[in-house]
């Protein structure tokens, strides 16, 4: 089997597992005891902390483990906006963009439901881009908190988060990013990027599925949305996942040390596949950006056919990808995140996403285009599309 589905899930690396492993079996304390069990737990979480917060350029303190990116997304974006509207009730706006995962986009509009905040959506361009100006057009005195996704898990496109984070701050706005999916592929440090809030997810980078991170600068203020015995320093109730949170940190680290040598290699890898599938699948349309993109994320339309027909014929041969995010599965609603991007809905239904880790290599793509090739011929023959 060829796995291109990486932008679901990973495996757990061999390296994580074993970071892992003594404190699912003999270290198996609870952080909050007062004894040796529980101070070794303490320990580790800590030296967990430092160590995502190294890779995050932050202070270890401004790290809040989650049982995953929806939970960061969840934290942050209600955290937050609750928090600055308690401080100043005029604060009732949040903004998002059109191509945020439902864990952000979920979040604002329960913000709006039960909260009295409105929701504004900055609109992306034709590649899911949100340009500065674009972003500034929405702003208002009133807004609280501005979230715009890192990269995205659809079509892979990345957005210049430095520059939107700029535009809110100049506004004295809050920025979160998620980066759930740039994770393990762009730089993470917080200060360069200039952000607020930031959400990981360790199942994205070989770690266990179930654990996460939220970055919160330290004057930022956060309101949980978990409450209970005030773990982490009151900001997410809930005995702390230990092996969780070494996993992550580890996976963190490895993602952090293999980005530099691997990025450019499997950037070339995709680049290959993304011409090799345009020149032989008649009709094929790349969507998002052509060169601001994960260097582990293909995705196409193939019209005539339909992204789950394409899907379980490639499954036969032997490759595995999605027909648009996991989280959508199951519905055959055409994806929001193509909508937004212009794209006819009847074409939108026909879309499929490659996506790698760092062991992808180029005959396994090469196979895959072949595969490709041969699915979408083949849906189109038959009018299963
Ligand atoms: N944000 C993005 C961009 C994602 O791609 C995902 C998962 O697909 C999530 C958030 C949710 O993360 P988790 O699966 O850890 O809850």
């Amino acid at each position: 089997m060829i796995f291109l589905d990486a932008a679901a899930t990973t495996p757990v690396r061999r390296e994580v597992l074993d970071a892992m492993w003594p404190y699912l079996t003999g270290e198996f304390g609870n952080p909050s005891s007062h004894h040796s069990l529980g101070e070794s737990a303490a320990r580790a979480l800590a030296d967990a902390r430092a160590s995502a917060a190294a890779v995050l350029g932050c202070r270890p303190g401004e790290v809040t483990f989650t049982s995953g990116g929806t939970e960061a997304d969840n934290l942050a974006v209600k955290g937050v906006a609750l928090a600055r509207q308690a401080a100043d009730p005029k604060l009732n706006r949040v903004v998002i963009s059109a191509v945020e995962h439902p864990a952000v986009e979920e979040s604002a509009r329960y913000l709006e439901r039960f909260h009295g905040f409105t929701v504004d959506v900055v609109p992306v361009d034709s590649t899911a881009q949100v340009t500065p100006e674009a972003l500034a057009e929405v702003l208002r005195p009133e807004t609280a908190l501005v979230s715009v996704m890192y990269a995205n898990n659809e079509v892979g496109t990345i957005q210049p988060i430095a520059r939107l984070a700029a535009v809110a701050r100049e506004r004295g706005i809050a920025f979160h990013t998620d980066a759930v999916q740039a994770a393990g592929w762009l730089p993470l440090d917080t200060k360069s990027l200039g952000v607020d809030a930031m959400s990981i997810s360790g199942h994205k980078l070989g770690a266990p599925k179930g654990c996460g991170l939220l970055y919160v600068r330290s004057r930022v203020r956060l309101e949980p949305v978990i409450h209970g015995g005030g773990q982490e320093r009151g900001r997410r109730s809930g005995t702390e996942n230990v092996a969780g949170a070494v996993g992550l940190a580890t996976a963190l680290a490895l993602a952090q040390a293999r980005q530099r040598d691997q990025q450019a290699r499997v950037a070339a890898l995709r680049d290959t596949f993304i011409s090799t599938v345009l020149s032989t699948v008649p009709g094929a349309i790349l969507t998002g950006h052509p060169a601001d993109r994960l260097p582990s994320v293909a995705s196409f339309c193939f019209p005539g056919t339909s992204g789950e027909s394409v899907l379980l014929e490639l499954e036969r041969q032997g490759v595995v990808c999605s027909s648009g995010s996991a989280c959508a599965a199951g519905s055959d609603a055409p994806s929001p995140v193509l909508t937004a991007l212009g794209i006819p809905a009847e074409v939108a239904q026909t879309a499929v996403r490659f996506s790698f880790d760092t062991s992808v290599t180029n005959e396994d793509l090469e196979s895959a285009a072949r595969a490709v090739t041969t699915a979408v011929a083949s849906v189109r023959t038959l009018g299963t599309g």
